[in-house]
């Protein structure tokens, strides 16, 4: 017998995690009640998880994290299946060869205030904590440790971890990955971050803006194709910022709830009412890193998205809005 810890996506605007426990000997679809989770009601409840990917669990020995996308009875994907969805656009931009890192910031509340738990530090200008050491700069250093390890166990690749600007605000960066990839393992190391949480003590948020005097969290979603790697010509780079213009508001309804409220155009955002971009502007809603533009290849960061998105829909806008671009 296996122990097997199901994971899905339930059915809210802004999707939480769940999970349950499953002995058996294989991995295989499995019910639950779609009533509880906004993806069914009480007459017709029953809701299928289909696995998808599997993790070794990083809590328990010998056991499995199990991902599963949700669907209906006959198989049909559930309308809050992104993923499905994903996979469609996925399959259909293969030749691009897509790859996409993503930036998860978050930050540390206090379970019962619900304050970011570095308000409690300090006040101080709010540049000082932004990679800080020490106690007077610092909280939540052994969460992000015990994150990093349970990572590993799990087989699930990190590129980088750092404190962020806010007190209590940490970031970790997920290596370059095709679209399906890169948000599967988004998803599971939510879940392990989920389930740290419950053990030390802190409630992990994904809000765009938790704190009004500070930068709000985001996940700067950093996009490139095979031909971007190889040569980023000016008339690449300037087609391609055409058609992300072009698909500016759209492209909002994906980028999180309260996207408006973290996009103030202060605090290094853009204003979320205008596309712009440069090189080397962290006020830009596209970024060309500066290497990028010297060395005429590699990839942009795109800066709009909010720490609370659903990757599966985001990327799924992406890569809609990138397909229009004549040169790619
Ligand atoms: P910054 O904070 O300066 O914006 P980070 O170092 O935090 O930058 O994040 C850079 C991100 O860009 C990482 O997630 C990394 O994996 C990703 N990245 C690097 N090269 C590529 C590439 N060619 N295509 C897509 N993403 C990339
Ligand atoms: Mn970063
Ligand atoms: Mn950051
Ligand atoms: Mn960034």
């Amino acid at each position: 017998m296996k122990r097997l810890e199901y994971i899905w996506l339930d059915g809210n605007e802004t999707p939480k995690l769940r999970s349950k426990t499953r002995f058996a000997t294989s991995i295989e679809q499995w019910n639950f009640d779609g009533g509880s989770t906004l993806q069914g009601d009480l007459k017709d409840s029953d809701r299928m998880l289909n696995p998808v990917q599997s993790y070794k669990d990083p809590f328990v020995e010998g056991g499995y994290l199990v991902l599963c996308e949700v669907c209906y009875h006959d198989g049909t994907p559930h309308e809050t299946n992104f993923r499905s969805k994903l996979l469609t656009e996925y399959a259909a931009s293969r030749n691009l060869d897509a790859w996409f890192g993503l930036e998860q910031e978050f930050t540390l509340l206090h379970p019962v205030t619900k304050l970011p738990l570095g308000l409690l530090l300090q006040p101080k200008e709010q540049g000082q904590y932004y990679c800080g050491a020490g106690r007077d700069s610092i909280v939540g250093r052994d969460v992000i440790l015990e994150f990093e390890k349970r990572c590993a166990v799990a087989g699930i690749k990190l590129a980088g971890i750092n404190a962020e600007v806010m007190p209590g605000q940490w970031e970790w960066q997920t290596p370059p990955q095709d679209a399906l990839a890169v948000c599967d393992s988004l998803w599971v190391a939510r879940y392990i971050l989920a389930r740290i949480s419950e053990d030390m003590g802190v409630e992990i948020s994904y809000d765009p803006k938790p704190h009004p005097d500070f930068n709000g969290a985001g996940c700067h979603t950093n996009f490139s194709t095979k031909e971007m790697r190889h040569k980023l010509s000016d008339e690449l780079l300037e087609d391609l910022m055409t058609v992300l213009e072009e698909d500016h508001v759209d492209y909002l309804a994906s980028c999180g709830e309260g996207y408006a409220e973290r996009m103030s155009g202060e605090c290094e955002t853009s204003d979320w009412k205008t596309f712009t971009w440069g090189v080397g502007d962290r006020g830009a809603s596209v970024r060309i890193p500066q290497k990028v533009k010297e060395d005429g290849a590699g990839y942009i960061e795109d800066r709009r998205p909010c720490a609370n998105i659903d990757p599966y829909k985001l990327i799924f806008s992406l890569l809609q809005t990138t397909k229009k671009s004549k040169l790619l």
